[in-house]
């Protein structure tokens, strides 16, 4: 069989990739384009759609030519940020305003208004999420009041994640979403099949204009022949959170991944049965295959990589991100510093849109190094604060998988087996979201049976035991709740 290629498409919040992948899991080529961030005002954040989807069709057109043509690609796999939302007109696939991306708080007034109406119960209840800017429908309902030309496309109007949009574009017109993406949106109930009728009044989006819910894996729709040549089967779609936790293998009720990258994401599976959280974690849909769903708790941190990249581009504390290991490794301890990265509020477990950050504990006696060191060790600290929250919720983490761009930081991984207490577990191969797509893809057009039998295109694990005496770990972790107290207290 000459398609023996999966095509994946990683479409991230700072740039998108194409990468071509064999049935065995090896990468075997990459193109990237970084993505424009637009920062209109404080607490907004935008991106342009056409360049998500020109800089995507580029990529994939480039890794179709490296492997010699679209006849030698057996399906494309989709991964992509989570939330954010496009607008567009069905009769040309234009955007009709700039994507509003999952970071922007544009809408935390909406939020706050909904939580004084006790609304959050009934959300919760049924989309396993909080009622917070971060999710789409409180961003649909913004579009469809503050931009006149979005309101005034109407029968012609189309709502979708990001996956929705590359897909109608991929395929020339077909409008879906997969499930893990759409319960993402508050405007979908866990165990419901199609958009809910009470969410949607919540926000006033009309049900026509959003895309049909479908399966992760599955025949989800074939490119427009015009595009790569031949046109190619669309096979698989997952959050980029969500397809993560499958390249991480996490496939057994209580296997648990977290991803640093830009925030960072901590996924424990839950089997059949939609979790609910008492503890302020979401409770999401993993994946959805032949009609039947896979269930997932929670914890999303907005700040973790983000914070390197500020030190380094606007505070100019880092010369690159790499350095913070340096300096973190050239101090015996934080000196008393702790940095609460509350950047653009905190999510998991604190849910504060409000907060802002602080660095205490600054004395004369304080380098550079103890606040690369600090900024580092946040990381581990509100990862620990997760796994509290996930306990009480019923969910222990023996071990943790890791991944995203931070984990190339070996003192970062070593100080975060150190202060959760676990064995931490780091794939040979980082790229797990992609390998995730890909697997669903593989799965989606019949090479394997199942996203068990595609387990075997996942690496092999370098794996670090903590090594810690209790009274440091103790210490650093009473530290770190002053600081954060403090924070929470403002
Ligand atoms: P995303 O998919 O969210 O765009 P990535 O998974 O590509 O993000 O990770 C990029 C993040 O990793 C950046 O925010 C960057 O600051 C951080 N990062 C990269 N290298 C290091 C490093 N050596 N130490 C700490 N953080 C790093």
């Amino acid at each position: 069989m000459s398609a023996q290629h999966i095509l994946v498409i990683d479409e991230g919040t700072t740039s998108t990739r194409a990468m071509l992948f064999g049935v065995d899991g090896k990468l075997q080529g990459s193109q990237q384009e970084e993505l424009l961030q637009y920062y209109p005002a404080p607490g907004l954040v935008e991106h342009d759609a056409v360049e998500i989807w020109d800089k995507t069709l580029r990529c994939c057109q480039k890794m179709i030519e490296q492997v010699g043509g679209a006849d030698k690609i057996a399906a494309i796999g989709i991964a992509n940020q989570r939330e954010t939302v496009v607008a567009w007109d069905k009769r040309t696939g234009e955007p009709l305003c700039k994507a509003i991306v999952w970071q922007d708080r544009r809408t935390a007034k909406t939020c706050d208004r909904m939580k004084a109406e006790s609304l959050e119960p009934m959300v919760q209840a049924k989309t396993g999420l909080l009622l917070d800017p971060y999710f789409s429908g409180s961003k649909i309902g913004w579009m469809l009041e503050n931009w006149p030309e979005v309101r005034a496309a109407g029968d012609n109007l189309a709502f979708g994640t990001i996956e929705s949009y590359l897909i109608y574009r991929l395929t020339g017109g077909q409008h879906v979403t997969d499930a893990s993406n759409a319960s993402r949106t508050m405007l979908l109930a866990l165990d419901g099949n199609d958009w809910d009728d009470e969410l949607l009044s919540l926000f006033d989006i009309p049900k026509q204009a959003l895309p049909q819910i479908v399966d992760c894996a599955g025949e989800l729709g074939t490119t427009a022949a015009d595009l790569f040549g031949s046109s190619i089967a669309i096979a698989g779609s997952a959050g980029d959170q969500q397809a993560a936790t499958i390249g991480q293998g996490c496939l057994a009720v209580g296997q648990t991944k977290a991803t640093f990258g830009t925030g960072a994401f901590v996924l424990t599976n839950s089997g059949d049965t939609p979790p609910q959280s008492d503890n302020r974690l979401l409770s999401t849909i993993l994946y959805q295959y032949q009609g039947q769903r896979i269930y997932a708790l929670e914890g999303a941190i907005f700040v973790a990589g983000s914070l390197i990249q500020w030190l380094r581009d606007d505070i100019g504390l880092l010369k690159f991100a790499g350095e913070s290991e340096e300096l973190a490794r050239s101090v015996a301890d934080n000196g008393g510093v702790y940095l609460v990265p509350a950047l653009s509020g905190l999510g998991a477990p604190h849910w504060r849109a409000d907060a802002t950050a602080t660095i205490s504990g600054l004395s004369f006696a304080s380098k550079k190094a103890h606040i690369a060191r600090a900024a580092l060790e946040s990381t581990a600290y509100q990862c620990q604060d997760l796994k509290t929250a996930f306990s009480a919720d019923g969910v222990d983490w023996h071990r943790l998988r890791i991944d995203g761009g931070m984990v190339v930081n070996d003192w970062m991984v070593q100080d975060l087996a150190d202060i959760l207490d676990i064995t931490v577990e780091r794939p040979e191969f980082f790229e797990t979201t992609a390998l995730g797509a890909a697997m669903l893809a593989a799965v989606g057009c019949g090479i394997y049976p199942s996203l068990e039998a595609a387990s075997v295109m996942i690496s092999g694990l370098d794996v670090h035991q903590p090594d810690i005496d209790p009274e440091t770990r103790r210490l650093r972790l009473a530290g770190w709740k002053q600081a954060i107290d403090s924070v929470l207290a403002r």
